[in-house]
Formats: structure tokens, C-alpha cells, sequence
């Protein structure tokens, strides 16, 4: 297995309810680490962008004005597989079908505002840090 980089998103709805650090200890407990953080208030032409391969989607306005409703937390966890364990930790998108102990099911208060993000291939994990971070932000 290698050690991979994937971009991760602490969504407004889990700020909101001040879960930064009950989320990271999630990420942390499964042996990623945060190499990079930063809390930001998404503009609208950064949530548009990040979103848009959704921008025919029906929700995507909706998407965008969640997005920047509050403060986000922007990272880059870094560990075996990252991408996928990643993916496996946070759960499937609509909290409802989440598995039992992932992110989502234990915090997600809907489809939208399902806590977090995080990168769903390595291409677009390298995309998405370069959106948000500098090489010289990220401290392995
Ligand atoms: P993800 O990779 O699991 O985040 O899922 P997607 O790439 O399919 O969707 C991106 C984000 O759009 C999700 O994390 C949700 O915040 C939001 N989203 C997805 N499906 C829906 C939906 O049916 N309705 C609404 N309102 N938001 C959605």
C-alpha cells in the first residue's frame, strides 16, 4: 500500500456545531494525519468552482449557498491508502445509508449538510489541495 495525500473539507453544519476537533480525532484514531489545516470562509466563486462538476445538478445552488454559510476547515490528511480510507471513515454521502461509526452516520444532519468532504480519487485529491494549499502549507 502507499502513502497517499487526500483533500478533506470540515463542512459548515460541523463548525457550526464546534466538531473540529471529535472529527479530527476520528481521522487521527485511523491513523491519518493532518499534514495541512486551515479554517476559511469560502468565497462563492471558490465553492462554485469546487462543485462544479455538479452545476447541472439540481442542487447545486443550493450546494454552493451551504458551502459558503459558514466556516469551513480545509486539510490534507496524509497515510496508507489515504483516499479511500478516507472515504471509508466518512461514510456514504446520504447519512441515512451510512454505516454505523462513520463520520456521517454519527454527525451528518442531512445529505447536504453532511459534515465533511473528502477527495473520491488521487487525481482529483492532487486537484483539489492545489485549489487551497501551497506544497511549501503541507508539513508531513
Ligand atoms: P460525496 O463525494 O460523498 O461528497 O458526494 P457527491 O460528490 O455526490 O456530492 C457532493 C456534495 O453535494 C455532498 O457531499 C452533499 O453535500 C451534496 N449533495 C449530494 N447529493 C445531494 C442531494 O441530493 N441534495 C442536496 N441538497 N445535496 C446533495
Amino acid at each position: 500500500m502507499a502513502i497517499e495525500r487526500t483533500f478533506s473539507i470540515l463542512k459548515p453544519d460541523a463548525t457550526r456545531r464546534n466538531l473540529t476537533g471529535a472529527i479530527n480525532a476520528r481521522f487521527e484514531s485511523a491513523g491519518l494525519r493532518i499534514v495541512a489545516q486551515r479554517r476559511i470562509r469560502m468565497t462563492q466563486a471558490q465553492a462554485m468552482k469546487f462543485y462544479e462538476i455538479h452545476k447541472d445538478r439540481p442542487f447545486y445552488g443550493e450546494l454552493v449557498s451551504f458551502m459558503t454559510s459558514g466556516p469551513v476547515v480545509v486539510q490534507v490528511l496524509e497515510g496508507e491508502n489515504a483516499v479511500a480510507r478516507n472515504r471509508e471513515i466518512m461514510g456514504a454521502t446520504n447519512p441515512q445509508n451510512a454505516a454505523p461509526g462513520t463520520i456521517r452516520k454519527d454527525f451528518a444532519e442531512s445529505i447536504e449538510a453532511n459534515s465533511v468532504h473528502g477527495s473520491d480519487s488521487l487525481e482529483n485529491a492532487a486537484t483539489e489541495i492545489g485549489l487551497f494549499f501551497d506544497e511549501s502549507d503541507i508539513v508531513g
